[in-house]
C-alpha cells in the first residue's frame, strides 16, 4: 500500500470533475520533457481507457527521442495546429495542466488556455504554484507529476485502468525527472510504485534504451565540443558552466533535444556542486541550471535569469547577448558562496 499524498478533497473534487465530462483537454510546459509527454500521455490512456475523450496538447513539439511513447502519435503542438488547438480548447469541458506552476510556462498557449471556459486542474510538483486553475494539486515532495497521475489514478479508485501503454507513460516521467533515479529518488514508495508498473508489464530496461541510446553521431559529438572546448570550471564556487552558441549548434546539425542531459555531466566533477548550461536560441538564451546537495539551483535562476523549478534542476532565461550573459553569471556567482556545503 503506497500513502495517501494527495488530500482526499482534492481527489473527491477531481473525480466529480471528471465524471461529468466528456471532452478534456491535457496541456503541458513548453519543450515537453519526459515527464511532461509521461504524465500527459499517461492521463491520457486512462481517460481512454475510461471511455472518455481526451486529447494531448503541448505548446511546442516534443524531441525525437520521445516519439517511441505509445499515443505520442496523438499529441498536437500547438505552434504547427494552432486553429485546431483552439477549437478544441474552445470545446473542452475540462482541462488538465500538467507538470508546470506558472500559466506563462504555457507560451503562447497560456492566454487561451487562462481564459478557457472549461475549469482547470493543476497536477503539478514544482513550488509555489498559480492560482489559474480551480483545483490545484500540487505536491513539489513528489519528484515527478508522472508519479503524482499514479497516485491519482490509484485514488480514483482505478488501478485496474492502468494498461501497459499508461504504465509506460507513467514509467518515463519517474525516470527522466530523477536523471534515470539518480537524484530526487530517495522517497521509498517511488520503487513500490515501479514494481507495480513492471507487473502490469513495464520493461523498464528497454525504456532506458529507448529514452537515452537513441541519439544521433552528430549529438555525441556536440557533447564531445562542449566537455572539450566549451566546459568552464570554477573550482572556488564548485561550479561548472557549458556555452553552445547558434553557430556551434547548427555544425553539428543541432535538432530539438540534442542538448538535452549536457547540464549534468559536469556534477560528474569531484568538487563540482553546481552545473549551468546556456544555450543560444534564435530570440534568447535558454539556461538549464543542475546541483546536487542544498545548493539551490533555483534560487540562482529566479535572481539572475527569470526563471525557477526545483532546488537540483532549475530553468530560466536571458535577453542579453551570450557573452552578457556568461558575464552576469561570473559577476554574481561569488554571492552564492555561502550556500556551499
Ligand atoms: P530544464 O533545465 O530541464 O529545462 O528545466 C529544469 C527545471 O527547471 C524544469 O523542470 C522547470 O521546473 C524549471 N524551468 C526550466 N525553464 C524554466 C523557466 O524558464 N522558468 C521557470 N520558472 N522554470 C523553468
Ligand atoms: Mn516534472
Amino acid at each position: 500500500m503506497i500513502s495517501k499524498i494527495i488530500a482526499e478533497d482534492l481527489i473527491t473534487k477531481a473525480k466529480k470533475a471528471i465524471d461529468s465530462v466528456d471532452k478534456i483537454v491535457i496541456v503541458a510546459h513548453v519543450g515537453p520533457d519526459g515527464d511532461a509527454m509521461g504524465s500527459t500521455l499517461a492521463l491520457w490512456h486512462y481517460l481512454m481507457t475510461i471511455e472518455k475523450e481526451p486529447v494531448v496538447i503541448v505548446p511546442t513539439p516534443f524531441p525525437n527521442f520521445l516519439s517511441w511513447m505509445p499515443g505520442s502519435e496523438c499529441v498536437l503542438d500547438y505552434e504547427n495546429n494552432k486553429e485546431q488547438s483552439d477549437k478544441l480548447i474552445a470545446e473542452a469541458e475540462l482541462i488538465f495542466a500538467l507538470d508546470f506552476n506558472q500559466a506563462s510556462r504555457m507560451a503562447k498557449m497560456a492566454d487561451v488556455i487562462v481564459n478557457a471556459s472549461a475549469p482547470k486542474i493543476l497536477v503539478d510538483h514544482h513550488l509555489h504554484p498559480d492560482n489559474f486553475a480551480n483545483i490545484t494539486i500540487s505536491y513539489p515532495e513528489i519528484s515527478s507529476t508522472s508519479e503524482l497521475i499514479f497516485r491519482l489514478i490509484c485514488r480514483l479508485g482505478d488501478f485496474s485502468m492502468i494498461n501497459l501503454a499508461c504504465a509506460e507513460c507513467i514509467y518515463t516521467g519517474m525516470m527522466t525527472d530523477t536523471g534515470a533515479f539518480t537524484y530526487n529518488s530517495n522517497g521509498q514508495e517511488i520503487y513500490i510504485i515501479i514494481a507495480e508498473l513492471i507487473k502490469i508489464g513495464v520493461d523498464k530496461d528497454a525504456i532506458y534504451r529507448k529514452v537515452f541510446n537513441t541519439y544521433s553521431a552528430d549529438r555525441l559529438r556536440l557533447m564531445g565540443l562542449c566537455l572539450y572546448e566549451k566546459m568552464k570550471i570554477y573550482p572556488e564556487y564548485r561550479a561548472a558552466l557549458i556555452t553552445l552558441s547558434q553557430q556551434e549548434m547548427s555544425k553539428f546539425n543541432y535538432v530539438n533535444g540534442d542538448a538535452e542531459g549536457f547540464v549534468n555531466i559536469p556534477l560528474s566533477i569531484a568538487g563540482v556542486d553546481f552545473s549551468v548550461f546556456m544555450r543560444e536560441d534564435t530570440d534568447k538564451i535558454k539556461i538549464s541550471l543542475r546541483s546536487q546537495g542544498t545548493f539551490p539551483a533555483n534560487k540562482v535562476s529566479a535572481d539572475l535569469f527569470n526563471g525557477g523549478g526545483h532546488l537540483n534542476a532549475a530553468g530560466g532565461e536571458s535577453y542579453l547577448t551570450l557573452t552578457e550573459t556568461v558575464k552576469k553569471f561570473e559577476d554574481a556567482l561569488p554571492n552564492y558562496k555561502d550556500f556551499l556545503e
